[in-house]
């Protein structure tokens, strides 16, 4: 099947008593038994629903995995992935990471024992003399957010499998749609659903992909025992999102490349970063990994700081100033004071991470809007 096919149909059945084309919300806590643990596969809502094995089939289908487990956020999925090491194990990370995940990282499990070695991952000489003999787990995260960098999967999943590691990617940014990690060598892919898979910007969803048994067993104990699970409207309103995904990332993408090259021509923008521009450091990377270059966009005014992103920012009237990303609307966002606030000035610096950098999500809406938008705000 071709993945325009299986975002609608990855395993997907009608329903086995009613026949019911969707799949129903089973808003149920707990489930009928003949006899003490003889049941239909469901036994207690916290470890497991149909809607919600509905929603992980599909998404195991779209990233090419064997299955998938789902969480109530993205970082319910990387805390219950992080779970999985033990004290004094190590963990390789960029260091232009979604600011929660650092948050996570450096919080909570850096207080737990784990170490932690933040890299600049584009630089593959970085990663390499970054392993240590604790090393667990690489956790990469391309495009990097805010900056839109491009890891080499293939290249990092190189090292990490001739040391017998364990490599994740965050694939939020790209959506499987563009880019499939465990096609590359990676042992497992993560996403928040919030973003492009749920694409409505209307539910918190997390999701881990993977072909791994043993990761997968892991994660479905601690699915059971820390509990960080997603309701079953949660589940179904994602489902219905992934349906489009195709749809939707394709006229997103198209409007993006419109609205970088506007920017790379405008006089008063510092640096335009996006995969899609040839002046892009890993523009060719991104080429040979992604099916094309995605519908984030960030850029930097030549007036740098904080207070002419600001004015910039409250201007703009379609673009709508808020976080998050990945739904049919268009959003703006300030890194260094909303997403990133929570990483120091000087690490947010030291990664690139320029006071007036300017982050927009690109949704779906006329693109000639769009750059009108953008035109008068400047
Ligand atoms: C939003 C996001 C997360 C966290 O997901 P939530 O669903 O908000 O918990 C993790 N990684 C990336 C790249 C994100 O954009």
């Amino acid at each position: 099947m071709k993945f325009n096919t299986k975002a609608i149909h990855a395993g997907q059945k009608p329903e086995e008593t009613t026949g019911a084309v969707m799949p129903p919300i089973f808003q149920t806590s707990t489930y009928a038994q003949k006899a003490p643990n003889d049941h239909q596969g469901y036994d207690y809502a916290r470890v497991g629903n149909p809607t919600r094995t509905s929603l992980e089939n599909l998404i195991a289908g779209l990233e090419e995995a064997d299955e998938c487990a789902c969480f109530a956020s993205g970082v319910a999925a990387i805390d219950g992935i992080m779970k999985t090491l033990r004290p004094g194990d190590h963990v390789i990370s960029t260091n232009d990471l979604y600011g929660g995940t650092y948050r996570l990282f450096t919080q909570v499990f850096e207080p737990y024992g784990i170490e932690f070695s933040f890299v600049d991952m584009t630089d593959i000489q970085e990663v390499e003399s970054a392993f240590q003999n604790n090393t667990k787990l690489v956790w990469m995260e391309t495009p990097t957010n805010p900056l839109l960098r491009i890891i080499d999967i293939k290249a990092v999943t190189k090292l990490t499998r001739s040391r017998n590691i364990l490599s994740i990617v965050d694939n939020t940014f790209a959506s499987p749609y563009l880019q499939r990690p465990l096609t590359l060598g990676a042992d497992a892919v993560m996403h928040s659903t919030t973003k492009y898979l749920g694409g409505h910007s209307d539910a918190i969803g997390g999701a881990v992909a993977t072909s791994n048994k043993e990761l997968m067993e892991k994660l479905r104990f601690q699915i059971k025992t820390s509990g960080a699970v997603p309701g079953p409207m949660d589940c179904y309103l994602i489902l219905r999102g992934i349906k489009t995904l195709h749809v939707r990332v394709q006229r997103s993408v198209e409007n993006a490349k419109k609205i970088a090259s506007f920017l790379n021509e405008h006089p008063k923008v510092g640096e335009v970063f996006y995969p899609g521009l040839e002046s892009h450091p890993q523009h060719d990377i991104a080429s040979q990994q992604m099916d094309d270059f995605g519908a984030m966009v960030s850029f930097s005014l030549k007036d740098d700081s904080i207070e002419k992103a600001s004015e910039f920012m409250s201007k703009t009237g379609i673009f709508t100033l808020a976080e998050s990303l990945g739904g049919v609307e268009s959003l703006i966002s300030h890194p260094a004071s909303m997403t990133h606030g929570s990483i120091p000035k000087e690490v947010r610096e030291k990664a690139g991470l320029k006071d007036s950098l300017i982050r927009l999500s690109v949704g779906i809406e006329d693109v000639d809007d769009l750059i009108k938008d953008l035109n008068q705000a400047f």
